[in-house]
């Protein structure tokens, strides 16, 4: 007889991560690195708004991305809220996201005064369909006065929000087509993304703008923290302007010329930043190879299948995540099983729509999306989980 499904699916995963008790979701990579940054903050006495170490952080966030620009925020959160407000979202619009996202995403568009309208997922990079978009804004949109409008609602349609899951890219280039046959601009929430590649271009260089996180579980953090990336100076402008009060440069006088935000970085934890941006490249590395070896693992698996990113997407393979067959009960013993041997894993967050605060709210069939929901596990995956380097033997 063969192994119960649960027992099955934990004891691959063991396979690959150990027997230690204990394993977390995902921990961050701190070193000697971090630490000489942090410290040399605090001697510096600019631990707070301003500070060399924003500056760096913009410029090397940059330049490594390719973005021309990049601002640092206090979170992800904050960055897609001034994305929207870069992209012109108003009270009464309406901006169109996945059903499948962290709630940020729904909550950034609220914080506008405009509506989440949710969109359906394709099942391999499961973020955003264009082809089903496409088709859906077809029948959606009428166009007035050069604007599109939801013709049910009335509401003008403001922005397109996709994310990028797990740091699968969604599939840019037939997307960025859609957005613009319809006249909508993109915003990428690029929270989970930041090293992922599409056609060899970074995710979050694709959209007008776009949200980077340094939240603790993200690839790398800040503590807390986030960005704007956009290739427009004005945007650029605009968005430093907007998350610093909006205060006119002078030397002494307070003078603010429109309500803007409080969402600088303090300068502490751009510090820990500058030094986590420093071993992106190895923690990518890293993760690749834990998601091979996951994959490996579950290669033969009858009940579950490891998810892997379509060929064209070059992930940063921040969470690895499993679909587990059987629908949400098979899935929940998965969890208990797993959790009952000391390894954490997490089932994807509660579809947006759902939440009591945006039930009313208008969306697309979420065939996909619900069917992900029922079946994702996500899985450890932080970095030092790879284990050491294959050692090359000497040539
Ligand atoms: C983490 C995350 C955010 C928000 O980032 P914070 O820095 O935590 O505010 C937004 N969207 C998605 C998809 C995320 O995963």
């Amino acid at each position: 007889m063969g192994m119960d499904v649960p027992d099955d699916i934990v004891d691959r995963i063991r396979r690959v991560i150990g027997s230690a008790p204990g394993v977390a979701l995902h921990e961050p990579d701190l070193g000697e690195t971090e630490k000489a940054f942090v410290l040399d903050c605090l001697a510096s006495g600019w631990v707070s708004s301003v500070g060399k170490y924003v500056d760096q952080l913009e410029r090397e966030l940059a330049s490594y991305t390719g973005a021309k620009h990049a601002v640092a925020v206090v979170n992800g959160t904050a960055a897609l809220h001034t994305c929207l407000i870069l992209a012109g979202v108003r009270p009464g619009d309406e901006v169109l996201c996945p059903a499948l996202t962290f709630i940020a995403t729904a909550n950034a568009i609220r914080y506008c005064g405009a509506e989440p309208h949710f969109a359906d997922v394709a099942l391999d990079t499961l973020g955003m369909c264009p082809s089903r978009l496409e088709a859906y804004l077809t029948d959606l949109v009428r166009v007035e006065h050069h604007t599109p409008v939801n013709r049910f609602t009335g509401r003008r349609l403001a922005a397109v929000v996709p994310m990028h899951t797990f740091g699968t890219p969604v599939d840019l280039d037939p997307l960025q087509e859609v957005c613009e046959r319809f006249s909508i601009p993109m915003i990428e929430d690029a929270a989970e993304s930041l090293g992922s590649l599409y056609k060899g271009r970074h995710t979050g260089t694709w959209g007008l703008a776009s949200a980077v996180s340094f939240n603790g579980n993200k690839i790398i953090t800040a503590g807390g923290g986030g960005a704007i990336l956009t290739n427009d100076s004005d945007l650029a402008a605009r968005a430093k302007h907007l998350t610093t009060t909006a205060k006119r440069p002078h030397r002494w006088a307070f003078e603010h010329d429109e309500t803007g935000f409080n969402y600088r970085m303090p300068n502490l934890n751009a510090a820990l930043a500058v030094a986590q941006l420093s071993r992106l490249d190895l923690l990518r590395e890293q993760k690749k190879r834990l998601a091979q070896r996951y994959a490996e693992a579950f290669s033969d698996c009858p009940s579950a299948r490891f998810y892997k990113p379509p060929a064209v997407a070059d992930s940063n393979c921040w969470l690895n995540a499993i679909l587990v067959d059987g629908g949400q009960a098979m899935r929940d013993q998965v969890l208990e099983r797993a959790c009952d041997s000391g390894i954490a894993t997490r089932p994807i967050w509660q579809l947006a729509c759902d939440a009591a605060m945006y039930r009313e709210c208008p969306s697309m069939d979420l065939t996909n999306s619900r069917m992900l929901v029922d079946s994702i596990v996500s899985i450890p995956s932080s970095a030092h989980l790879a284990g050491p380097r294959q050692l090359q033997s000497a040539a």
